[in-house]
């Protein structure tokens, strides 16, 4: 086990990493950006270990994908046990239990106590893609709504559904049709307070699926229960309820993709149970099986059902090692008390985003999440406007001082904090200190 503090050797990124990352260069597609050029040779816990043996502290869980560390023993178990028995047999040609175990839990920790069925993918992007179809086979329906700042995937549907242009779709289109965008409740970014910010996005929805749309023709309304990639915008509080009694008046489905906010980051299993929302479907993948790439669509029985036998599948979906994987993830999240860590984590690092923002002469605009999903976002002193120099040199000074944080959002100003949640306070605090230094920097 690595000693769980962070420790520099050399800058970051090192001397071999730079070397790793120059033969990259002759061989990779450009096309895959790169947050921190460094190496990594193991990771343990929330430390990442680098090829030159620097110790970072990984404040992004490649994502949101490692909530229960880089190397969880139960999942690098269940791993080993069942690639030493099957790798693959594909789940159309020969069955396997673990698929069943998987879904089995998916029915049982996803929101509602109704009737439920599991289809299970690789990536979140083939989750929301088959959420898609399987709303439309059931509703006879074409037409799919999404929010603004909304991020759902890379594939054409997904990338389609996704809001921003750069780098997601420039130069990737024609989109795909039938799908239409609504206003998202942002209140950092609305002029009025957060009913009226709820109110007026939920009723220019309705006034875009009633009137432009058609919502006889509306298959499902799409929609994260806490923004991602679109900025960790939390809806202003009663929005999403809002809109889903909206759908059920017109037999919309109401899809929620948790795919970064669920398996406990937000501090409850699934971030919907924040406002006590029920989606007909739901899709997850990233934290599902603690870094294996495993996606599952889980909902409603009647109308997961409504897919006839041979419409849904591929290759290797839900492959035997992820679905291994995954137990293994479940089984650590629920045995190691994780959801109420996450909520623990928002006690101990809200505070000290607060007061970052007192000392950051009006470059924090805006402290906010839920959780183990938390986020600043960055602007011109005095005004609303996005700094996302003030994002990237805030992220480069983290990265020099060997803490790996992410930016994101849709100007691109957000600093985003997604620690694994097994990590410890001692770290946490670590790494807090290191951003509250290069915030102090920024003045
Ligand atoms: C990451 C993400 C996706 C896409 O998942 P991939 O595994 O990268 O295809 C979709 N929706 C949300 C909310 C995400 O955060």
């Amino acid at each position: 086990m690595t000693d769980q503090a962070r420790l520099l050797k050399t800058a970051v990124p090192g001397p071999r990493s730079v070397a790793l990352h120059e033969a990259r260069a002759q061989q990779v597609a450009r096309g895959f950006g790169v947050t921190l050029p460094v190496f990594v040779d193991h990771a343990d816990g929330a430390l990442l270990v680098d090829v030159d043996g620097n110790q970072l502290i990984d404040m992004g869980s490649g994502i949101a994908v490692t909530s229960v560390g880089a190397a969880a023993p139960a999942v690098v178990e269940r791993i080993a046990e069942q690639a030493t028995k099957f790798t693959h047999t594909c789940f159309m040609v020969t069955e396997y239990e673990g698929f069943t175990e998987v879904a089995a839990a998916l029915n049982r920790l996803t929101p509602g106590d109704h009737e439920k069925r599991t289809a299970l993918f690789s990536t979140g992007a083939e989750a929301v893609e088959n959420a898609v179809k399987i709303a439309r086979a059931a509703t006879g329906r074409p037409a799919i709504v999404v929010l603004d700042h909304a991020y759902h995937g890379r594939t054409l549907m997904t990338m389609t559904m996704t809001a921003k242009n750069v780098p997601y779709k420039e130069g990737f289109g024609p989109y795909a049709p039938e799908v239409y965008r609504a206003p998202m409740a942002y209140p950092f970014r609305y002029d009025g307070d957060e009913k009226a910010c709820a109110a007026d996005a939920l009723a220019r929805l309705k006034d875009i699926v009633l009137t432009q749309i058609g919502a006889h023709n509306v298959a499902a309304i799409v929609a994260e229960p806490i923004q991602g990639e679109g900025g960790f915008i939390v809806p202003a509080e009663g929005f999403l309820p809002g809109v889903v009694e909206f759908a059920r008046e017109h037999d919309i489905l109401f899809v929620a993709d948790e795919i970064q906010t669920g398996f406990a980051r937000t501090g409850a299993m699934f971030a919907c149970e924040h406002e006590g929302i029920v989606p007909d479907l739901i899709t997850t993948a990233k934290a599902l099986a603690g870094g294996m790439p495993l996606s599952a669509v889980t909902g409603r029985a009647e109308i997961m059902d409504a897919v006839a036998p041979g419409g849904l599948g591929g290759t290797y979906a839900g492959n035997p090692v992820a679905c291994a994987a995954a137990l293994g993830a479940i089984e650590t999240i629920e045995s190691e008390g994780l959801v109420a860590r996450a909520a623990q984590i928002e006690q101990r690092v809200m505070p000290r985003l607060e007061e970052m923002r007192a000392a950051s002469g009006g470059r924090i605009g805006d402290v906010r999440g839920r959780g183990a999903m938390l986020a600043i976002e960055l602007v011109e002193p005095g005004t609303k406007d996005p700094a996302p120099r003030f994002a990237q040199a805030l992220a480069a000074h983290c990265h020099a001082e060997g803490v790996v944080v992410l930016v994101c959002g849709t100007y691109g100003n957000v600093i985003r904090l997604l620690p694994p949640l097994v990590i410890g306070d001692a770290l946490l605090d670590d790494a807090l200190d290191v951003l509250a230094t290069g915030v102090r920097g920024l003045a």
